[in-house]
């Protein structure tokens, strides 16, 4: 029967046994591999650490015995004796039984106490990994409030950007209309002056773009100067009278110029 064994007292060994065992008067058992390698080496328990020099002290036996030992081992012995007999080795084998459920308790409570310092431990580790995580989260709450907060600042410069833009481009077609119009008047002017025939008066060509360095106001003054320079010249001079004839003699338009130019000359700023 399997659960009536004994197991081997050797600590690294713990063999259950079924055929030969070394027993011991401390009460103790062994395999015959850890029973022969120990007592051949020293008449020591290696359990208790007894010592068992005497005779009977350490027998070896055969767990399976035949039938003609069972008959013959307690034969013509009286009844109180084979009781005595029988009754000694089951208090050995009740000794081994009590000692090995006692190890089993004490294996068992080891276990229970490791269980419970892993549960303990990974308890501990749950509950720091759901602080971590909790944390994490809230991380992630702050980051995305961040992100949020970022987006709508963003999406504000952006539309104050395009708004910037417009009114950038508002202004550079008023200064396009302006400048349309700045030129076309110059254009004109400019024109008319130079129908003057050799015309000393110095007016900045302005659709050619000449009007590097020169302010509005600076173009303005220029241009009201020249309108009245204009109309000054072709009024014809006090007591000119128009003959063809005379005209075709004394050269008038010559006359003209040189009076012009004399009186004139270019206009200061
Ligand atoms: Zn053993
Ligand atoms: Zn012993």
């Amino acid at each position: 029967m399997e659960g009536d064994d004994l197991i081997c007292n050797f600590k690294k060994c713990r063999k259950r046994l079924t055929d030969i065992a070394y027993v011991t008067a401390c009460s103790h058992v062994f395999c015959d591999e850890d029973g022969t390698r120990e007592f051949n080496r020293a008449k020591n328990c290696p359990a208790c650490k007894t010592n068992l020099d005497k005779k009977f002290e350490i027998v070896r036996n055969n767990l399976q015995p035949s039938e003609q030992y069972k008959s013959m081992i307690l034969a013509g012995l009286k009844p109180d004796m084979i009781n005595e007999i029988a009754s000694r080795a089951l208090a050995f084998w009740m000794y081994q039984s009590h000692q090995e459920k006692t190890y089993h308790e004490f294996q068992s409570n080891k276990e229970r106490e490791r269980a419970s310092q892993l549960e303990q431990y990974y308890e501990q580790l749950v509950s720091r990994t759901n602080s971590e995580l909790t944390s994490l989260k809230s991380q992630i709450e702050n980051t995305k409030k961040e992100n949020g907060e970022t987006k709508k600042k963003y999406s504000e410069v952006s539309d104050k950007l395009m708004e910037k833009n417009r009114q950038h481009q508002k202004l550079q077609s008023m200064y396009d209309s302006l400048r349309r119009k700045y030129i076309s008047i110059s254009s004109f002017e400019t024109v008319g002056v130079q129908k003057t025939p050799n015309c000393a008066f110095n007016v900045p060509n302005m659709a050619s773009g000449d009007m590097r360095g020169a302010s509005h106001v600076q173009g303005t003054m220029q241009r009201g100067r020249a309108s009245s320079f204009l109309e000054s010249f072709i009024s014809p001079p006090q007591g000119f009278q128009f003959n063809p004839q005379q005209a075709m003699l004394d050269q008038p338009a010559n006359r003209v110029h040189d009076e012009f130019s004399v009186g004139l000359g270019t206009p200061r700023r």
